[in-house]
């Protein structure tokens, strides 16, 4: 069967030494588990058979090709990075005019793949369809997911012998943070500035320059670490290889979005020291955004000015976070242009829900209906800040569009899993169609939180 995708590829024509051309590796029985219907049309592609999304045939028109970057994780650097278990397929040009990636994740062993198989097991490939196409839905900068493709080969991990899939991941771009890093700390400037060009072009065509680009790119991080606060998500591994310059959230190996609130939550099972707790993304972002200073600073020859100029815009970054956590968080009590006087108001219902370790998507999604004192076990405590709140004349129909009423819990996401592992795909199917619509009940065991025995504490990388 012909395949036809309209690729229209740019990242392949960057010299050389920006990546290695590779095809993926074929599997021995692509079975297509999920096709995301409405992003194909959008990316006018129709739906081919599974041997397209598992690698196995290399459609017409692509350039396969593995991505290289560097990136500090937990904070050290690691000089070299790339794409372990990714190929680029190539480009299209969507029905808005804008250029999208086409990845395969899951396809077989890269130069970059270190001491790793180049592969992903079904469970983490079905994590990250369900949750980044949640985000999407929520209206939140994303990766996206065409399609998922078990590949009928065993993956090996702690756990022992899993089901093998690929993930079909579309993006604005895969450039990060860790692109940037990896020329300008091998001192090829020729190649940083190609790249600071290329990623200028693709995402930030107004900016004036390399600091035009920084400044854009700080506050689409912003806007996007407020925006995944507002939900209750923990990214769980925001290493500069996972901070996007197009400010869509990339990688969901290890994250989760809170039940019970708590600013220290942390849910990844190797972020030992709550380096990337749900309370502390805001300045892990400014942290990322001072390591791209740091690179974009090595295309300047007057390096004084440009540290002075790179400071200033990152310093900035706290104050936009701060007006767009703010707005955010007013929206979602109800106040339209919240202003600093109404941050006690929102900081002190955040710490009446950490006390009582209240469930954070159903008590904003509470409030709206006057059913939130319930989530509370001192409900006097509750009841004196509603009697605050509601002299600030909240707008009940604001707040029915920022408070969703359903995400991907953790735990609904674990036995989507194991369901799909001993082939049943109706929980996926279930857990899609209500995650579309997330400001709506529309399946109501969907919404509740996890019993004491359903909890699941940690999550992986896979
Ligand atoms: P991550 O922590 O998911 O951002 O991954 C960090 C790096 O490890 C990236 O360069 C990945 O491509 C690589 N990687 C992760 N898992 C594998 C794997 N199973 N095989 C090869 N490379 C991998
Ligand atoms: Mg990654
Ligand atoms: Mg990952």
């Amino acid at each position: 069967m012909t395949v036809h995708i309209p690729f229209d590829n740019s990242y392949a024509t960057l010299p050389g030494a920006f990546y290695t051309r590779l095809d993926p590796t074929p599997v021995s029985a692509p079975n297509m588990l999920a096709w995301n219907d409405a992003l194909a049309t959008e990316l006018g592609i129709a739906k081919p058979d599974a041997q397209v999304f598992a690698g196995n045939t290399v459609p017409d028109g692509a350039a396969p090709l593995a991505q290289l970057y560097a990136g500090h994780q937990f904070g050290t650097y690691n000089p070299q990075l790339g794409d372990g278990r990714a190929i680029l397929l190539g480009e299209v040009i969507d029905t808005c005019g804008v250029r999208r990636d086409i990845q395969l994740k899951g396809s077989g062993p890269t130069p970059y793949s270190r001491m790793g198989d180049g592969r992903a097991w079904l469970g983490p490939v079905l994590r990250e369809y369900v949750v980044s196409e949640a985000m999407h839905a929520l209206g939140i900068p994303t990766t996206r997911a065409l399609a998922a493709v078990a590949t009928g080969d065993p993956v090996y991990r702690e756990q022992g012998a899993l089901p093998g899939a690929v993930l079909t991941r579309v993006a604005a771009s895969h450039l990060r943070v860790g692109t940037f890093q990896i020329f300008a700390h091998r001192g090829h400037i020729d190649e940083l500035r190609t790249l600071t060009d290329y990623a200028t072009a693709r995402h930030w065509p107004d900016p004036d320059g390399p600091m035009g680009l920084l400044a854009a790119v700080c506050a689409a991080q912003a806007e996007l670490v407020a925006a995944w606060m507002s939900v209750g998500f923990i990214h769980g591994v925001m290493n500069t290889d996972n901070c996007t310059i197009s400010g869509e959230t990339i990688d969901y190996g290890p994250c989760a979005f809170m039940d019970a609130y708590s600013e220290g939550r942390v849910f990844s099972s190797i972020d030992q020291m709550g380096r990337y707790a749900f309370g502390n993304q805001p300045r892990i972002a400014v942290w990322n955004m001072a390591q791209l200073a740091t690179a974009l600073i090595q295309l300047f020859e007057d390096k004084d000015k440009a540290v002075e100029e790179a400071t200033a815009i990152v310093h900035a970054m706290p104050g936009q976070l701060q007006a767009a956590w703010l707005r955010r968080f007013g929206a979602k009590i109800g106040l339209t242009d919240a202003s600093a006087e109404d941050q006690p108001l929102i900081e002190d219902l955040l710490a009446l829900m950490q006390t009582q370790g209240t469930d954070f998507t159903n008590t904003f999604a509470a409030l709206r209906t006057d059913t939130a004192r319930d989530q509370f076990t001192d409900r006097d405590a509750f009841d004196q800040w509603a009697t605050r709140w509601q002299a600030c004349n909240p707008d009940t129909d604001l707040m029915a569009t920022t408070n969703p009423q359903i995400i991907p819990r953790n735990h609904r996401i674990e036995a989507m899993i194991e369901a799909a592992v001993a082939d049943d795909m109706a929980p996926f199917e279930r857990l899609m169609g209500a995650l579309s619509q997330p400001y709506e009940v529309t399946d109501a065991n969907l919404h509740r939180p996890p019993t004491a025995q359903e909890i699941v504490p940690a999550t992986f990388c896979g």
